[in-house]
């Protein structure tokens, strides 16, 4: 009945029930780069795994970890016809080994500047802590080559709403102007809509174009 799905019985207009497709841990093992995939990455804890099982409407999507670091594995999920979501490895977990750290570099170094079909990425910043240093170096890296990102402030709901404001709006100061950003919470629910249409209308379009030379600086 897969064929028949009517757009409503999806939390993704556009995107039927994620079926996990494989996990990567060399770039050999990616899928065929074909059609377009939206990608997730985020400081470790910051609600990624949440946020994607939550915006794919499935509740264990993305093994949700206590354990930092131990997967350095980007796992692809199909939700269409060469209509893909990826779960990029969490970064910037205290007391890890430098080999750990580099390989996380080299990995989703590797598939961000490789991967054609790429047509967005989705970065989860704890709205607490809002823009690390390593999430600006990240954020940087993406706009150099043109990479669309839309930002999740994820854990709103443990800010009261007045605080979670202010929060966006320095967050805002922080990312620049002209930078997509949303309040996200897991808990209320807050933004899921809105990233689903982030996410539907990135992976409608065809064929992606990472323009970077479009962008203005
Ligand atoms: P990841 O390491 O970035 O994938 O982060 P997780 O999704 O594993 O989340 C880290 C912790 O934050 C878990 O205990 C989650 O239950 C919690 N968490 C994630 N999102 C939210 C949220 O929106 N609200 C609240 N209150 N807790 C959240």
């Amino acid at each position: 009945m897969g064929r028949l799905r009517t757009r409503a019985a999806s939390p993704v207009p556009n995107v039927s029930t994620p079926i996990f497709l494989k996990s990567a841990a060399a770039p050999a093992d990616f899928p065929a780069d074909e059609g377009r995939e939206v990608a997730f990455v985020g400081r470790s804890n910051s609600g990624k795994s949440t946020a994607l099982n939550l915006i794919a409407g499935v509740r264990r999507l993305a093994r949700v970890s206590r354990m930092p670091g131990r997967t350095q594995l980007i796992n692809f999920f199909e939700v269409g016809a060469q209509r893909r979501l990826v779960d990029l490895p969490g970064y910037g977990f205290a007391r890890v080994a430098d080999e750990t750290r580099d390989r996380w570099r080299e990995l989703c170094e590797a598939y961000l500047t490789r991967r054609r079909s790429l047509a967005g990425v989705i970065v989860t910043l704890d709205i607490r802590r809002g823009l690390t240093d390593l999430d600006a170096e990240l954020q940087r890296w993406l706009e150099l080559r043109g990479i669309r990102i839309g930002f999740l402030l994820t854990k709103t709901d443990k800010l009261g709403h007045a605080a979670s404001l202010n929060r966006e709006r320095e967050i805002a100061a922080q990312l620049g102007p002209r930078r997509d950003l949303l309040r996200f919470s897991a808990l209320s629910r807050l933004g899921v809509p809105e990233a689903r249409r982030w996410i539907d209308a990135w992976l409608s379009a065809d064929p992606v174009v990472n323009a970077a030379e479009d962008r203005v600086p």
